[in-house]
Order: structure tokens, then sequence, then C-alpha cells
């Protein structure tokens, strides 16, 4: 079990096994092989399936970056944002095995001036907001693979 310290923001989305590398949770269809993510039970997005079961499975880990952007301001309530704010990016990273783009923050320290659309980014997690019990919650994150 995960340190009770620090917990998920969303449950379902992500996991993280022993060795400590984290996983997004995504879900496919038996009938077609389509991917989604976030997962969810039911409903096959290929128009052309009429799959209805969707199952659980783990993600790549790595992928490419497919675009990027910066937020420069904080999001609206009630969404939690740092005070004073810094600007984070965020990317839309290509899983090619799975042929999804799953969007997410970068890590800190990494801004729209450092990525490039193709650049291969890892999956990570990093801290959102710290709940009123005092458990950070955490969510996933993209940072650049070291070269
Ligand atoms: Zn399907």
């Amino acid at each position: 079990m995960p340190d009770v310290a620090s917990q998920p923001a969303i449950d379902g989305w992500f996991a993280t096994d022993e060795s400590g590398q984290t996983h997004l949770i995504g879900a496919k269809c038996p009938q077609c092989s389509t991917y989604v993510f976030p997962p969810r039970a039911n409903n096959c997005p290929n128009p052309a399936c009429d799959g209805d079961v969707l199952e659980p499975v783990p993600l790549s880990r790595r992928g490419t970056v497919w675009s990027y952007t910066e937020n420069r301001y904080p999001p609206p309530a009630p969404y939690p944002a740092p005070d004073p704010f810094e600007p984070f990016a965020i990317a839309a990273v290509e899983l090619a095995d799975e042929g999804l783009i799953v969007l997410g923050k970068v890590v800190d320290g990494t801004l729209a001036a450092d990525l490039k659309v193709g650049m291969e980014m890892e999956l990570t997690t990093m801290p959102l907001y710290t709940d009123d019990d005092g458990v950070e919650r955490l969510v996933y994150a993209w940072k650049k693979v070291a070269a």
C-alpha cells in the first residue's frame, strides 16, 4: 500500500508498483483493441465497434511530445493553485503502442521553452496540493527523459 501521507488526487488514474514506477491506468476494448484514458468501464469510443465493456490496463510509461503549452495564470476556483502562482507547462504526450494522446502537467522546472515536439517523456507524479488532513495529493505528470 502507498504511504498514507501521499495519495492520488483522483483515484484510479495511475498506480505505482513496488519498484516505485508509476504508470497510468487506461481501459482497452477487448473487441477492437481501442484504448481510452481516463479509464472507464464501458462505451468503446471506436464508432465502428459495438463493444460495451472496457477492461482496465496499464499504459506505457513513455511517450513523445505531440503538443505542449504553458499556463501563465492560476486556474479559477475550485482548482487548487499555489500562491504565489508559478507558471507551468502542460504536454500532450503520444503513447505509440496505444495510439493515445495523454494531456498532463509537466514537472516543476520544465517550461514550454524546454520542450520540443517529438521529445521523449516519462511518467512520474508530483504533489498537487495538501488536503485538510495534511495528506499530500498527487497527480501524474510528464518529465523529460534524461539524455
Ligand atoms: Zn471496441
